[in-house]
């Protein structure tokens, strides 16, 4: 009670100042929304939803969902029998290809799916060999199952997000 006297007088007082009171909130810009649209994955789309499921769970700035009607995605998922691939061609935009010869030689696909993503949220290559690391895709064991981006991987895309980082059109090869 005596501290509400209070705020109400040091508000009064400063109303009678001339000062303006702001309430102070966080900024929470909204994240950047990309369509995807995975209706070309074939056997492929429910793991194309995981590794997009696994990004939602690891970023703020950047939501992916599943295309709507009449709407123009921003990322296509195809499926061959080549390695998978990433042609990027800006942040958030481009397209990838869930490729069988990765798959059939035991790589985990939900793995190769949240790479891939990774590729159009604007990360490169990094070769490290380390499991936990996402983006060393190939380079890790074929047996790796890790599918979530590390820290660092997460901290980045939504850095990429935050400031629309440009990024210049590019191929990623699984191998
Ligand atoms: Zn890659």
């Amino acid at each position: 009670m005596l501290l509400r006297k209070i705020a109400a007088a040091v508000f009064a007082v400063l109303a009678l100042g001339g000062v303006q009171v702001v309430t102070a909130t966080p900024a929470t810009a909204a994240p950047r929304v990309l369509y995807y649209d995975a209706s070309q994955a074939q056997e492929f789309k429910a793991v194309v939803d995981q590794g997009a499921q696994i990004w939602n769970n690891s970023v703020t700035n950047v939501r992916l969902l599943p295309v709507t009607a009449g709407r123009t995605p921003n990322i296509r998922i195809y499926a061959d029998n080549g390695w998978p691939r990433t042609y990027s061609s800006s942040l958030g935009n481009g397209y990838w290809y869930m490729g069988r010869q990765a798959v059939n030689q035991g790589y985990h696909p939900p793995r190769i799916s949240a790479h891939e993503f990774g590729h159009i949220l604007g990360l490169p290559d990094r070769r490290t060999g380390l499991c936990a690391d996402l983006m060393s895709g190939s380079s890790a064991p074929v047996s790796c199952t890790n599918a979530n981006p590390n820290a660092t991987e997460a901290r980045t895309v939504n850095s990429n997000f935050a400031s629309a980082v440009a990024v210049p059109p590019q191929v990623f090869a699984w191998r």
